[in-house]
C-alpha cells in the first residue's frame, strides 16, 4: 500500500493522516512549529527536541515498562502531595497543553510557567494558551520567588508556586535548574527521553519517554489511584527505584531491546 501523502508543511495538524507510520513525530512537530510562531516556543526549543526525538527513535517510540512504572510512582508522589506543582515550558505548553490541563485537575495540581529563557511575552503567550485549552490559574507571572543557588533570571519563579512546592513535575528541564530545585528537598519528577541527561539523573522520579505520552499517562495512574490509602500510595513511591529506571532506559537505547 502507498503511503499516505502528506503536505510538507501542513496547516493544520488534521491534515496528517493518523494512519502514517510516523503520525506522532509529524504531530510533534507540527506543534513545535506552530508554538514557534505563536510566540510560545523558543528557537531553542527546536533543538531541544530534535534531541529528544533521537532518543525516541532509538526507545522505538513507545512508553518502556520502566517508564510506565515512573509514571504510576509520579501520580502516587503528585496525590500525596500538599503543594503539587506542574512547571511548564514553550516546548510543553505547544505539544501538550490540554494533557497538562487534565493532569493538574486529576492531582490537584498548580499549573506554572517557568521558562529558562523568561521574558514577559512568551510567559503570557504560555499563560493565554494554557486558558484557552482550559487553565482556570496559571501562575508563574508574578515571579517574586527564586530557586536558590541559580543567577537572577534563570532563578525567578512564583512564591505561591513552585518555590513553596512539595512536590514539582518538570518535563524537559534544565539540567542546572533540576539540580537546583532538588537541592531545595523537593520530589522532583522529571520527564525527559535522554537518560542520561543530568536533570533525569537527578530527580526521585524520571520519567524517560516523551511527554506526549507521558503525561496522559501520569494523568491515568493518577485517575486509577484517586481512590488508594495514602499507606498505598507511599508504598509505590518508596518501592520506585529510579537508578533501576535509569539503567533499563539506558539498556533500550543501547540494545534497542
Ligand atoms: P542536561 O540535563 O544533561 O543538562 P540539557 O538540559 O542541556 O541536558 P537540553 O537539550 O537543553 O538538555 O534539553 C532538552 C532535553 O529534553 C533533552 O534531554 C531531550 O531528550 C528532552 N526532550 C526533548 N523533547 C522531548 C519530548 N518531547 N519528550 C521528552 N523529553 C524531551
Amino acid at each position: 500500500m502507498d503511503e499516505p501523502q502528506v503536505p510538507a508543511d501542513p496547516d493544520d495538524e488534521a491534515e496528517i493522516p493518523e494512519s502514517h507510520p510516523r503520525y506522532e513525530s509529524l504531530l510533534t512537530r507540527h506543534r513545535i512549529e506552530d508554538g514557534l510562531e505563536k510566540g510560545i516556543t523558543s528557537r531553542q526549543g527546536l533543538i531541544a527536541q530534535g534531541r529528544g526525538e533521537a532518543y525516541d527513535y532509538l526507545l522505538g517510540e513507545r512508553t518502556l515498562e520502566s517508564a510506565d512504572e515512573a509514571a504510576q510512582a509520579a501520580a502516587a508522589a503528585l496525590l500525596l502531595a500538599d503543594r503539587p506543582v506542574v512547571s511548564v515550558n514553550g516546548n510543553v505548553a505547544a505539544l501538550c497543553p490540554g494533557e497538562v490541563v487534565d493532569l493538574a485537575e486529576a492531582t490537584d495540581a498548580a499549573i506554572e510557567v517557568n521558562l529558562f529563557n523568561r521574558t514577559e511575552e512568551r510567559m503570557e503567550a504560555i499563560a493565554d494558551h494554557l486558558r484557552k485549552h482550559g487553565a482556570s490559574e496559571v501562575k508563574g507571572l508574578a515571579g517574586d520567588g527564586k530557586i536558590p543557588g541559580l543567577d537572577h533570571a534563570r532563578a525567578t519563579v512564583d512564591a505561591d508556586g513552585i518555590e513553596s512546592a512539595d512536590t514539582v513535575l518538570v518535563p524537559l528541564e534544565d539540567g542546572d535548574r533540576a539540580e537546583a530545585l532538588g537541592a531545595m528537598g523537593k520530589t522532583e519528577i522529571v520527564i525527559d527521553l535522554n537518560p542520561l541527561s543530568r536533570s533525569a539523573q537527578t530527580a526521585a522520579i524520571p520519567i524517560v519517554d516523551n511527554i506526549i505520552r507521558a503525561v496522559p499517562n501520569v494523568t491515568a495512574h493518577a485517575r486509577e489511584l484517586q481512590d488508594a490509602s495514602r499507606a498505598d500510595l507511599r508504598a509505590i513511591v518508596e518501592s520506585f527505584d529510579a537508578a533501576a529506571a535509569l539503567d533499563a532506559a539506558e539498556a533500550a537505547v543501547r540494545t534497542g531491546r
